[in-house]
């Protein structure tokens, strides 16, 4: 029985960090050094329905594209700045964007504003990863089931205690058997 508390335990503790890797704390930080007419793409990794939101300050006034890997490759290739799914110029910026797909979409900082280099602080935090939220949620669940049926299992065993004197069903409450006066108390050890 002891054995099984403890299994459940660290699959509990298990799927747990899993949860908490899915969703609850996942800030990333940094800071963009951009050339006159430089720019910079951070690749990311996303699912169908992921969100990402960016948070993006800077003293110098900055643009911002969001492109899929494809336009990010014409980019690349050729230059242009066409297809993004998001532009905005300013100092400063909260956007949010969603997946519309399974890709790796780019955040493309660009200083076409400042004859110097600038700095952007950029900060970003990814939403749920919805298959480690889901599968620690689900773990959890499940060891948290076999910890409750492990306790109900016990107290069945308690109800069914035999006085040992008469061979009738007592409480585990009972100091004495009510039926025959037996001592139950040091029957517990
Ligand atoms: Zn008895």
């Amino acid at each position: 029985m002891n054995a099984w508390k403890i299994t459940a335990l660290i699959v509990f503790i298990a799927g747990f960090t899993l949860v908490v890797l899915g969703g609850i704390y996942n800030p990333y930080t940094n800071v963009v050094d951009l050339p006159s007419g430089g720019f910079r793409g951070i690749g990311f990794n996303m699912y169908a329905g992921e969100v990402v939101n960016y948070h993006l300050t800077s003293l110098e006034r900055f643009t911002v594209y969001i492109m899929n890997s494809t336009e990010f490759h014409k980019l690349m290739n050729n230059g242009t700045f066409n297809g993004s799914y998001y532009t905005q110029t300013g100092k400063n910026m909260n956007l949010e964007f969603k997946a519309p797909q399974k890709d790796v979409y780019y955040i493309v900082i660009a200083n076409f504003n400042s004859q110097s280099s600038i700095e952007v602080d950029f900060v970003y935090r990814k939403g749920m990863s919805m298959p480690l939220f889901l599968g620690g949620s689900i773990i959890v669940a499940i060891s948290i089931v076999v910890l409750l049926i492990d306790l109900y299992g016990s107290k069945q065993v308690n109800k069914n205690r035999v006085c040992p004197g008469c061979g009738r069903e007592v409480s585990e409450e009972w100091n004495y058997c009510p039926y025959c006066r037996y001592e139950l108390r040091d029957d517990k050890k």
